[in-house]
């Protein structure tokens, strides 16, 4: 719909009307763009037909996923043990679980395991 396509990466709830808070929801949950967040935004709120509306280029970036975003370990005290930290590291979502590897040391349950809250706190 809205001319969405599996090479965007991106899978949006079926049930979208019900969602409360719609731009926070495309922002935090699918990791829209701003600029693609309020489009959508838009076109749902004005009811635009999600067949024949099309605002999502294909073969264009539609998120940011690929954008930094502080460590999770930004907030963590020296003195949990962990190495590094707090860390004033940016890394992007792929290169997390490497750099919870390679920088804190972390194994990987604890990896798996603070990928796993950082994803059910947004
Ligand atoms: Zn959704
Ligand atoms: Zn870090």
């Amino acid at each position: 719909m809205y001319g969405l396509s599996p090479s965007h990466n991106v899978r949006l709830c079926t049930s979208l009307n019900r969602t409360r808070n719609l731009f926070d929801h495309f922002r935090n949950y699918h990791h829209l763009s701003i600029y693609y967040a309020n489009e959508l935004f838009n076109a749902i709120t004005n009811n635009l037909d999600p067949i024949q509306t099309k605002i999502f280029p294909s073969n264009v970036k539609i998120n940011d996923l690929d954008d930094k975003q502080p460590c999770p370990l930004h907030n963590t005290s020296s003195e949990s043990g962990i190495r590094c930290t707090p860390c004033t590291n940016t890394v992007t979502e792929k290169f997390l679980p490497i750099h919870l590897k390679t920088v804190h040391r972390l194994r990987l349950p604890q990896i798996k395991e603070i990928i796993k809250t950082k994803k059910y706190e947004e």
